[in-house]
């Protein structure tokens, strides 16, 4: 299914400890229009995480239930677990015309671009590699061995910065959730959004077809 003049999806990835998490709070905060797709994982949850609202957390068994029903529209292993995107949820949300944001892996975007290549593809950057580092091992939720594997795993997603269309560094909350908001704007405004109904005045004044088919 692909949205027309519906939704945007859009897809937000980046490293680990980049501030994706962050970056989407505020962004919904400040467009509460905008749709949170809340994934599934088999992680446990951290300090101050809800069920429902970071994340659905999911035992093992239950994950790969939703493999076999294809009730995923991507889902990834990342780091020992799995992580996955409810697909009825999107699909729902854009069908009734509204923007949902996906915060996801390289990985799981990658499947998402094969099925919505109209899809709105954000990578965040951090603002240098010494800071994502600082980031990773700060958070002190995790062992060092944990910490070494996260900064292998973020080293490989920031090499696939070029499979995204855009590239935000996230180095002033502020800044970044303007650049991101600039994002969508533009993106609904291209002009084969313009939905072809739009045309159909235009059409009966020229003998040349339909417009948004030239
Ligand atoms: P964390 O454990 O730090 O919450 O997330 C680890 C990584 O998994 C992050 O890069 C996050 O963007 C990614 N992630 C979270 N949910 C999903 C999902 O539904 N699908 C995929 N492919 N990646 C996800």
């Amino acid at each position: 299914m692909e949205p027309k003049d519906g939704g945007l999806l859009i897809v937000l990835s980046g490293p680990s400890g980049v501030g994706k998490g962050t970056v989407c709070k505020a962004l919904r905060s400040r467009m509460p229009e905008l749709v949170y797709s809340v994934s599934a994982t088999t992680r446990a949850p951290r300090e101050g995480e809800r069920e429902g609202t970071d994340y659905f957390f999911r035992t093992r068994e239950e994950f790969l239930e939703m493999i076999r029903s294809d009730a995923l529209l991507e889902y990834t292993e990342y780091v020992g677990n799995y992580y996955g995107t409810p697909r009825d949820f999107v699909e729902r949300t854009l069908a009734e015309g509204k923007d949902i944001i996906l915060e996801i892996d390289v990985a799981g975007a990658r499947q998402v671009k094969e099925k919505f290549p109209r899809g709105v593809f954000v990578f965040l950057l951090p603002p240098s590699f010494e800071a994502l580092k600082q980031r990773i091992a700060g958070r002190g939720t995790e062992p060092p061995e944990i910490i070494a594997h996260r900064l292998r795993k973020a080293a490989e997603e920031v090499a696939r910065v070029r499979d995204y269309q855009y590239a935000v560094v996230n180095d002033d909350i502020e800044a970044c959730c303007a650049r991101i908001q600039a994002i969508i704007t533009a993106e609904h405004c291209r002009s084969e959004r313009v939905p072809p109904g739009y045309f159909r005045e235009f059409e009966r004044m020229t003998s040349a077809g339909p417009i948004s088919e030239r």
